[in-house]
């Protein structure tokens, strides 16, 4: 289960519609072994692509640096597929074995739809080429109202909805 703030849903969101037809790619962070997710990083695309993401690796270096500073740790690394379903795909699986993040939620926004965006979340364990993917229900603290817009996954019954 991931939960997280309805801004930083919004925050994801917003970014992908931004880089739109390109994917977007970034991450959520937060305090060390919190498992909350308190600040956005929006990331560079350094494919610059319609189809795949890869981060660019001196960016990523710093924002490692800074959390490293912070005591942070990446609690959600998420990006957009712009014209197909918010599912890892197999390189998006290669990327996430690569980046070694264990405990982290990826998450796939699809802004394939104008109207309403996709947003999921999973648990990629395992190497590349033989990854196990696991959708995970995704708990949206505050402001259901604003997040109606948003198709969260296939199983409606999965998302659950915290009206703080
Ligand atoms: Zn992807």
């Amino acid at each position: 289960m991931l939960r997280v703030a309805h801004e930083l849903v919004e925050a994801m969101v917003a970014h992908a519609r931004a880089d739109h037809p390109e994917e977007a790619c970034g991450l959520l962070v937060g305090p060390e072994g919190s498992g909350e997710a308190l600040r956005h990083v929006p990331m560079t695309n350094a494919a610059r692509s319609t189809t795949f993401y890869e981060f660019d690796s001196e960016e990523w270096k710093q924002v490692y640096d800074e959390m490293w500073a912070n005591d942070e740790e990446v609690v959600v690394a998420y990006h957009s597929h712009t014209a197909t379903e918010a599912y890892p795909s197999r390189s998006d699986a290669g990327i996430a074995a690569s980046l070694g993040l264990p405990g982290a939620h990826y998450v796939l926004v699809s802004t394939r739809e104008s109207e309403q965006a996709e947003v999921r979340s999973f648990t990629i364990a395992g190497d590349a080429a033989d990854a196990e993917i696991t959708e995970e229900p995704i708990e949206v603290l505050g402001a259901p109202d604003a997040v109606q817009t948003y198709r969260f996954a296939h199983t409606p019954e999965q998302t659950v909805y915290d009206c703080r």
